[in-house]
């Protein structure tokens, strides 16, 4: 597909509207006020805002921010938002104290200036991706800008609904990184392009794993969905979890995948799941134990396979990790990865995490800023707010 990016727009003298992933994690502090406990999102965007800026023009920024029911709360307030993006910027941010209506107009930034539209999900109209609500906030730009990869799963005003009111539609920077590595990946992955999945469920990831399968060379399964996937091949699982519902589906995906598909050969195991509770080493799950990490030789096994591909897509981690010691297969894949030298695409907070926990963040090619959105785009599925900046 093709869209344009920011580069490619005459920002000058321009009011640009760019939709950015301010959803920060907020906490109270002891004064009763909220605070920003991570600004992670808000400096991802950052380069966007630069370059608006330094090209002439005057910046109008929207996001979401948890859940207020299409209702003003202001513990969901983006006020922290504008004073801690104020601090990175080092130049002055203006706060609307809505995203649509008069008090706004007012406010709208000249070149050079920055305006922090309030919570888009104060106004129900967001969510439901309401015309008139859509119209409204495209009346506010000259041009629009997307740069919230992470809230590009949705259909809702802000991300897909007010680009046909807008005269010119783009990519930010961060959303055209996102978009050149995710498609990269799955589409022309140079190769061998090896994706390693784990996490929890199966059900969650069926979409991509079908997906993958088509496209990777190798496929290595970790975490608790390796157990469906061992008892779908008739071997003990324990007390492991397992979703008895999906066993079926993968009995299918085992038969369609054939050798592309490598599950553990080892296991470490518990009787019951606690950080540094007494473990075992098994080839076979015993009756009434819990599969909680990869074993040493699967991550033998696996590290072979990754330090041959030349594309590696990650997500999801090999075990409890947030349990050390049942950290270690997920610590040191991500390691692995680092150290093959390939392209590697990492989605998901949890793997994000696994690679901070290994020390090799910089060593990673892609670390993605969307969870759902990178898993949906790794299904195969258009992301709504992708396909609304294709050009017609
Ligand atoms: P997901 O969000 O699907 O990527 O799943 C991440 C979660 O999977 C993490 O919280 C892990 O603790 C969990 N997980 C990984 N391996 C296992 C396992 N063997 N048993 C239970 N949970 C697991």
């Amino acid at each position: 597909m093709s869209y344009l990016s920011i580069r490619d727009l005459d920002l000058n003298g321009k009011r640009v509207f760019i939709r950015v992933d301010f959803n920060v994690p907020l906490q109270k502090n002891d004064r009763g006020d909220m605070e920003i406990s991570s600004d992670k999102r808000i400096k991802a965007s950052l380069s966007t805002i630069r370059y608006a800026l330094d090209h002439g023009a005057g910046v109008i920024l929207a996001s979401h921010l948890g859940r207020p029911k299409g209702k003003p709360n202001p513990e969901m307030s983006l006020k922290p938002a504008a004073n801690r993006l104020a601090e990175l910027l080092g130049r002055p941010v203006k706060m609307a104290p809505d995203c649509i209506g008069p008090e706004v107009e007012v406010l709208l930034p000249a070149p050079g200036e920055v305006l922090l539209l309030e919570n888009l999900r104060f106004h129900a109209e967001e969510e439901k991706n309401d015309p008139e609500f859509a119209r409204k906030l495209a009346a506010l730009c000259d041009v629009y800008v997307n740069d919230a990869f992470g809230s590009a799963h949705r259909a809702h005003a802000s991300t897909e609904g007010m680009i046909r009111f807008v005269p010119k539609a783009a990519a930010g920077l961060l959303m055209e990184q996102e978009l050149k590595y995710l498609g990269m990946a799955t589409t022309h992955p140079e190769r061998p392009c090896v994706a390693i999945l784990g996490g929890a469920k199966v059900s969650d990831k069926i979409e991509v794993i079908e997906n993958l399968g088509k496209v990777v060379d190798r496929l290595l399964i970790g975490g608790a969905m390796a157990y469906t996937f061992l008892k779908a091949q008739g071997l003990p699982t324990g007390r492991s979890l397992v979703e008895e519902d999906k066993v079926d589906l993968a009995k299918k995906l085992l038969a369609e995948l054939g050798a592309k598909l490598l599950l553990p050969v080892d296991h470490v195991v518990v009787s019951e799941i606690a950080a540094g509770a007494a473990y075992e080493i098994v080839e076979q799950i015993p009756e009434g134990k819990i599969g909680v990490d990869i074993g040493p030789k699967t991550i033998e096994q696996y590290a072979q396979v990754i330090a041959g591909a030349k594309t590696v897509i990650w997500n999801g981690p090999m075990g409890i990790f947030e349990k050390p010691p049942f950290d270690k297969g997920t610590v040191a894949l991500a390691k692995a990865v680092a150290e093959s030298g390939a392209v590697s695409v990492v989605g998901g907070g949890d793997s994000e995490k696994a690679i901070k926990a290994a020390g090799v963040t910089g060593k990673i090619s892609h670390v993605s800023t969307g969870g759902g959105a990178s898993l949906e785009f790794l299904a195969g599925i258009q992301l709504p707010g992708v396909a609304a900046l294709e050009i017609h």
